[in-house]
Protein backbone atom coordinates (compact mmCIF):
# COMPACT_ATOMS: atom_id res chain seq x y z
CA UNK A 1 0.00 0.00 0.00
CA UNK A 2 1.40 3.42 -0.88
CA UNK A 3 0.61 6.37 0.92
CA UNK A 4 -1.23 9.43 -1.03
CA UNK A 5 0.19 12.50 0.37
CA UNK A 6 -2.78 14.73 0.63
CA UNK A 7 -2.87 18.05 0.58
CA UNK A 8 -3.30 19.93 3.85
CA UNK A 9 -6.44 21.57 4.30
CA UNK A 10 -5.80 22.47 8.10
CA UNK A 11 -7.64 19.12 8.70
CA UNK A 12 -7.65 19.09 12.27
CA UNK A 13 -9.10 22.55 12.39
CA UNK A 14 -11.95 21.31 9.62
CA UNK A 15 -12.97 18.40 12.11
CA UNK A 16 -12.88 20.80 14.92
CA UNK A 17 -15.76 23.01 12.87
CA UNK A 18 -17.65 20.23 11.72
CA UNK A 19 -17.34 18.78 15.29
CA UNK A 20 -18.98 22.06 16.45
CA UNK A 21 -21.81 21.95 13.61
CA UNK A 22 -22.22 18.71 14.32
CA UNK A 23 -23.65 19.28 17.82
CA UNK A 24 -21.36 18.59 19.65
CA UNK A 25 -22.50 20.55 22.69
CA UNK A 26 -26.04 18.67 22.45
CA UNK A 27 -24.00 15.03 23.06
CA UNK A 28 -21.44 15.18 25.91
CA UNK A 29 -18.25 12.77 25.05
CA UNK A 30 -19.35 13.18 21.06
CA UNK A 31 -15.95 13.49 19.71
CA UNK A 32 -16.43 12.74 16.14
CA UNK A 33 -18.67 14.66 13.67
CA UNK A 34 -20.92 12.66 11.60
CA UNK A 35 -20.27 11.81 7.92
CA UNK A 36 -22.55 14.24 6.63
CA UNK A 37 -21.26 17.39 8.88
CA UNK A 38 -17.53 16.19 7.66
CA UNK A 39 -18.17 16.23 4.30
CA UNK A 40 -19.40 19.71 4.76
CA UNK A 41 -16.00 20.62 6.83
CA UNK A 42 -14.04 22.21 4.36
CA UNK A 43 -17.34 24.76 3.46
CA UNK A 44 -17.45 25.34 6.51
CA UNK A 45 -14.40 26.14 7.08
CA UNK A 46 -14.33 28.25 3.76
CA UNK A 47 -16.91 30.38 5.40
CA UNK A 48 -15.56 30.35 8.81
CA UNK A 49 -12.45 31.87 7.63
CA UNK A 50 -14.67 35.10 6.10
CA UNK A 51 -16.11 35.47 9.64
CA UNK A 52 -19.95 35.57 8.19
CA UNK A 53 -21.36 34.48 10.98
CA UNK A 54 -25.31 34.31 8.70
CA UNK A 55 -23.64 32.16 6.02
CA UNK A 56 -21.98 29.90 8.30
CA UNK A 57 -24.80 29.74 10.21
CA UNK A 58 -27.07 28.84 7.27
CA UNK A 59 -24.50 26.32 6.14
CA UNK A 60 -24.78 24.81 9.46
CA UNK A 61 -28.89 24.67 9.60
CA UNK A 62 -29.01 23.05 6.16
CA UNK A 63 -30.32 25.89 4.08
CA UNK A 64 -27.24 27.41 2.58
CA UNK A 65 -29.49 29.97 1.73
CA UNK A 66 -28.86 33.18 3.77
CA UNK A 67 -32.09 34.78 3.24
CA UNK A 68 -33.46 32.12 4.90
CA UNK A 69 -33.48 32.56 9.03
CA UNK A 70 -31.47 30.53 10.31
CA UNK A 71 -32.35 28.87 14.18
CA UNK A 72 -30.64 30.54 17.12
CA UNK A 73 -28.58 27.36 17.95
CA UNK A 74 -26.98 27.38 14.42
CA UNK A 75 -26.06 30.95 14.64
CA UNK A 76 -24.77 30.28 18.42
CA UNK A 77 -22.88 27.20 16.94
CA UNK A 78 -21.47 29.66 14.08
CA UNK A 79 -20.13 32.24 16.50
CA UNK A 80 -18.20 29.78 18.57
CA UNK A 81 -16.93 28.06 15.12
CA UNK A 82 -15.62 31.56 14.26
CA UNK A 83 -14.11 32.27 17.47
CA UNK A 84 -11.66 28.88 17.50
CA UNK A 85 -10.90 29.81 14.06
CA UNK A 86 -9.79 32.50 15.64
CA UNK A 87 -7.48 30.58 18.38
CA UNK A 88 -9.51 32.11 20.90
CA UNK A 89 -10.03 29.54 23.36
CA UNK A 90 -13.44 28.68 24.45
ZN1 LIG B 1 -23.43 15.83 11.89
ZN1 LIG C 1 -30.45 25.52 12.59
Amino acid sequence: MTTVAEAPTLPELEQRLALVACGENTRPGKTQACDSCRKKGQTLLRITSTGAVDALAAAICGTGDRRVKTCDPCRQKAVRMIRIYNGETE
